[in-house]
């Protein structure tokens, strides 16, 4: 499919409480500005408390209604929604192109893979299994089973909105849960779409809700609120502990799946040209705007200088826009790209070399919208606040090293421990270094990725608090585990 992606989106965004679309009970709103060219693409409602009061107060009823279906039906009601969205798979790419200004062809890609994780989660209704033990006591059998939670709070960033929330509600449904659904700010639109496409399921009404708002009014209220048992949130580290010091005041379980500061390592027997092929790919897909985006990449000292001119070189190369012909779109505001723009400043102050890019892009095609050139840093020091601090954008450094040790001991210097990578050519070397690091995804020869959606996800140190999303792990997140003794007489 080609062309700038345009369709008309609603004037509001609205939220969907008890199966219908409404406005904030307070009347407020926000603007959700596009990314391409700083237009207004519609209004959000601006939810409070209030919102949650609504949404929660008819889900009680709802969800023990739908804690009540059994675990296989749910799955082929979690199949229909899924169908549902594949039918409908173009529409809701577009809305995910329109709001975050990625390609339509990446959008689709991303979508795909929310299918694949409905699908998955869905199938997990035939098992949800437990255990079937022994005792220490004659005549007893145990089995151990699995429970709703309950109400779960989902909160999302903006970087791949569908995915995000099909990471979060497919899981937290199987399991017989209602969820509320604070999606970004900055990503309403596919939200507000998927909330359409569930007010058409055979969810029970009120079992789902989604409210938009800002994180420090709608998702504040939504961590508080006490009916809410179980929070899961994917965002920064920094939003991360304000929610974690929320929760845990009221000891609400809680996920975290927060930032990351990935390292690609290059090793000295690596193959050169695949690997700068992996380094731009993990540094500037979606704009850097992952978590698991490559943003340092650790060279060995004897191919430091050829690996950095064959980056630099296709760097160059790279397109900027919203179309399937290009290789990267803009950030997702105006504030993030200023940040970005500022600590690229701030490091050139103290010493930072900027190899390419380091600008925001101001021709004609690309003024109004927010585009960053893809930027690479070198001359920067471990300790320097770039070298941990998450930009979320196209920006990466690298960094020379004289020996392997070196290397690990410099890609464990951050906070963080979410993903890496290694590119060798001695398989001894690879396997140890596999084993070594403290990343909760490792991959040979290739990008900094993150997991795929039958497999558990989640990182070491500031990158989470330990949990693992989704694969049967989010099963744990979402349900409680309840031993049932069954005593006999013989
Ligand atoms: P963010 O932390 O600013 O916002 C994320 C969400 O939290 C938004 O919906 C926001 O409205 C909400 N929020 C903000 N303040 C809140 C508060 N006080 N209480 C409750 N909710 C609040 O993050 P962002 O800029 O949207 O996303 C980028 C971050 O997300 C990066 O750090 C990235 O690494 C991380 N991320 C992590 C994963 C993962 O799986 N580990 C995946 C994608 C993105």
């Amino acid at each position: 499919v080609h062309g700038v992606v345009r369709l008309d989106p609603p004037n509001l965004a609205s939220n969907w409480i008890d199966g219908g679309e409404t406005p904030a009970a307070s009347g407020k709103t926000i603007e959700k500005i596009s990314p391409i060219d700083g237009s207004v693409l519609c209004k959000v409602p601006r939810s409070d408390a209030a919102d949650l009061e609504k949404a929660i107060s008819p889900m009680v009823a709802a969800q023990r209604l739908w804690e009540s279906v059994p675990g296989v039906e749910r799955g082929n009601i979690l199949y229909e929604i899924a169908q549902t969205m594949h039918e409908r798979r173009e529409e809701i790419s577009r809305m995910v192109s329109l709001e975050t200004g990625k390609s339509l062809k990446d959008a689709l890609a991303e979508t795909n893979g929310a299918l694949l994780l409905a699908r998955f989660a869905a199938g997990e209704g035939q098992r949800l299994y437990g255990r079937t033990t022994t005792s220490s006591i004659q005549n007893r059998l145990v089995l151990t089973i699995r429970q709703a939670r309950g109400i779960a709070g989902l909160i999302v960033s903006a970087n791949t909105p569908i995915a995000n929330i099909a990471w979060k509600v497919f899981p937290a449904l199987i399991c017989g849960n209602g969820f509320v659904l604070k999606p970004s700010e900055d990503a309403p639109l596919t939200a507000w779409l998927f909330g359409k496409i569930l007010s058409t399921s055979r969810l029970p009404k009120g079992s789902w809700a989604i409210v938009q708002g800002l994180g420090s009014e709608a998702g504040d209220a939504l961590v508080r609120n006490p009916q809410i048992s179980v929070v899961s949130f994917t965002g920064s580290t920094a939003v991360g502990r304000k929610i974690a010091s929320v929760a845990g005041e009221r000891l609400a379980r809680l996920s975290l799946e927060l930032g990351g500061k990935n390292a690609l390592v290059v090793c000295e027997d690596a193959d050169l040209e695949q690997a700068a092929q992996w380094a731009i790919l993990s540094a500037f897909s979606n704009a850097g705007q992952r978590c698991a985006s490559g943003s340092r990449v650790i060279v060995l000292d004897t191919v430091y200088e050829k690996f950095k001119a064959l980056l630099v070189e296709r760097t160059s190369k790279l397109r900027l826009g919203p179309q399937d012909s290009d290789d990267l779109g803009p950030v997702i505001n105006e504030k993030q790209m200023n940040q970005m723009l500022a600590a690229v400043e701030a490091a050139q102050k103290r010493g930072a070399t900027i190899l390419c890019g380091g600008s925001r892009l101001t021709g004609a095609a690309h003024a109004k919208g927010y585009y960053v050139a893809p930027t690479w840093l070198e001359n920067i020091r471990p300790t320097d606040e770039i070298s941990s601090s998450e930009l979320f954008g196209p920006i990466s450094i690298l960094y020379k090293v004289r020996t392997l040790d070196e290397a690990i001991d410099l890609l464990h210097s951050t906070p963080y421990g979410l993903t890496s990578a290694i590119h060798t050519r001695n398989i001894d070397q690879a396997l140890a270094f596999s084993q070594r690091v403290k990343t909760g995804v490792v991959s040979i020869n290739a990008g900094t990725y993150g997991s795929e959606p039958h497999l558990p996800f989640g990182g070491f140190g500031q990158s989470g608090n330990g949990s693992r999303e989704p694969g049967t792990e989010a099963l744990d997140v979402y349900s409680e585990l309840k031993n049932v003794y069954l005593n006999y007489k013989r």
